[in-house]
């Protein structure tokens, strides 16, 4: 995938592994500065150190996405350092698995406090950037429980619904301000999340997280006069259109 990122500065949540870390690599090797976001100093240091050793440049910021001023203060960070964002990618998340029936208020909120309220608190601080620059793109990253639901996920299922119903609006918004906006919807992911919530899956059947950072830096790579407003991407052995 061929994108020129130059000059462009991004913050990808969640970097620190996964599907985050992936895409933080893809596009420090595209030429945009990366903001690595996440809770644990260690690894998102990590991934910075990749990005730069593989000649990109790159933050770390240490951010708790259920906590609305260490979200705010990342956002200073980022001003401080280049007064403007051109891409946001929410992809941080948690998953928190178990039966409505028997299912805490507690991790309910917690689910939707990262998953959909953290989504939402970056979204309104990145288009406070990108509405007076007249552009930028906000990539989510939700998930294929975002149209769909699967037993014992419903707090991640709601969330991720979320996801795709607040890009669906921001979308809107930010087409009026020169802006883009959309939402990916994985399947199965060889990650550590998944390994925990779907211990059933056979690792081999699994997208990979660099199969997400492409399709992120495809989306990036379209010309303005392009709009995807949404992309599925299920595991290739799953029900067609399921
Ligand atoms: P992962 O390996 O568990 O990584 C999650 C990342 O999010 C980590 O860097 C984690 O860092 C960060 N994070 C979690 N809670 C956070 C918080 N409160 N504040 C800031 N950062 C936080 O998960 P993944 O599989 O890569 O998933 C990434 C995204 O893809 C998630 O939104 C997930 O729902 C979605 N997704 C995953 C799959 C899959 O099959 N793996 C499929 C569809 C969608 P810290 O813990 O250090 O904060």
């Amino acid at each position: 995938m061929t994108v020129d990122l130059t000059g462009k500065t991004a913050i990808v949540t969640g970097a620190g592994r996964g599907i985050g870390r992936a895409i933080a690599l893809d596009l420090g090797k595209h030429g945009a500065h990366i903001f690595c976001a996440a809770r644990t100093a260690r690894q998102i240091e990590s991934v910075a150190i990749e990005i730069v050793a593989a000649g990109g440049t790159a933050t770390p910021i240490v951010c708790d996405l259920s906590n609305e001023q260490s979200i705010c203060d990342m956002f200073t960070q980022v001003t401080r350092k280049f007064e403007r964002l051109d891409i946001l990618i929410n992809n941080a998340g948690i998953g928190i698995y178990g039966p409505i029936a028997e299912f805490s208020t507690a991790d309910f909120d917690n689910v939707i406090s990262v998953n959909l309220r953290g989504t939402f608190l970056c979204s309104r601080e990145a288009m406070k950037l990108m509405v007076p620059a007249h552009s930028g793109y906000i990539i989510n990253i939700s998930s294929v429980v975002g149209f769909k639901g699967y037993v014992n996920q419903g707090a991640y299922t709601a969330a991720k619904h979320g996801v795709v119903g607040l890009t669906k609006t921001l979308a809107i918004e930010a087409q009026e301000n020169g802006i883009r906006a959309s939402v990916v919807l994985p399947g199965g992911v060889d990650t550590e999340m998944v390994a925990r919530s779907r211990p059933d899956l056979d690792r081999s059947v699994l997208i990979q997280p660099s199969d997400i950072a492409h399709t992120v830096a495809y989306l990036l790579s379209l010309p303005a006069t392009c709009a995807v407003d949404q992309i599925y991407i299920r595991r290739r052995n799953s029900t067609p259109f399921g």
